[in-house]
């Protein structure tokens, strides 16, 4: 198989400039949606200041409810790729739709593949066509085994930039939106050369939750974070009950960097 370490043993995968897989866990950060220019900016200069390295907003939002904010759609792919110009920051999105992979490769620098498309094997195919590195989320309840076949697809189209991200599975328990198999970390990297991350934001659901499972997630072995951060969560369209402000974004890269640094890694 293409992902497993039989067939390499690692992988650098890289995007916008940026890393994965290699010496330094990369900081992906950004809204849950893109709601306007302004929240954009504010939030990407933020982050950046910070030291995140990529930033993250959706364009196209794959909501629960058909009632709920769906994004701003192409509106939202130019704000992110004017906000990424202007605070030089390259960006991830979102793509749900077969069809829509050649306009977000236009746009985009990387990519994301969202945990309800994992196994929609017609978007792989599309986004292992598009040559743009991804991420590739993990499903709500795909084992580990779905994931890496779902990563297969992407690979066998000759489309080897794919990162996987742990974002949490459906478990019974409710006091948390989702469980973050912590495991699935360095399983993974016994299993695939492919670079993993980890998403506290989606796994948790909670906002007090996700600065101590992102260092839980980076002393597991995770090449990277992908974090949730908004001007203001309590007025977010979506996912503010685990969005960060900046505060808590540089309060969590203080509280991550000394474990990178304990094993090895710079963040
Ligand atoms: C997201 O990253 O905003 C998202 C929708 O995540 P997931 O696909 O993991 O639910
Ligand atoms: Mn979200």
């Amino acid at each position: 198989k293409l992902a497993s370490l039989e067939f390499k043993t690692t992988s650098i995968v890289k995007a916008g400039g940026v890393e994965f897989g290699g010496n330094q866990a990369v900081l992906i950060a950004g809204p849950c949606a893109v709601e306007n220019e302004d929240q954009l900016f504010k939030t990407a200069q933020a982050v950046k200041a910070a030291g995140a390295s990529m930033l993250r907003g959706g364009a196209f939002k794959p909501r629960t409810s058909p009632y709920a904010f769906q994004g701003l759609e192409k509106e939202g792919l130019k704000i992110l790729k004017n906000v990424s110009q202007a605070v030089e920051i390259p960006f991830v999105t979102e793509v749900t739709n077969p069809m829509d992979v050649e306009l977000i490769a236009d746009y985009a620098d990387m990519l994301q593949i969202g945990a309800r498309n994992m196994q929609n094997f017609t978007l792989l195919k599309e986004v292992g066509k598009a040559g743009k590195p991804v991420i590739l989320k993990r499903g709500l309840a795909a084992t580990i085994e779905e994931w890496l076949m779902a990563a297969e697809y992407i690979l066998s189209e000759g489309n080897y930039q794919v990162v996987l991200c742990e974002r949490g599975i459906r478990t019974y328990e409710t006091a948390t939106r989702n469980t973050l198999d912590l495991s699935a970390i360095p399983l993974v990297k016994q299993l695939s050369h492919l670079p993993i991350i980890a998403d506290p934001s989606h796994g948790t659901g909670k906002r007090p939750l996700v600065t101590p499972l992102s260092r839980a997630a980076i002393a597991a072995g995770a090449d990277g974070l992908l974090i949730e951060v908004h001007p203001d969560p309590e007025n977010a369209l979506s996912d503010g009950p685990q969005s960060l402000t900046f505060e808590n974004f540089e309060d969590l890269i203080a509280q991550v960097r000394p474990v990178a640094e304990a094993i090895g890694r710079q963040l």
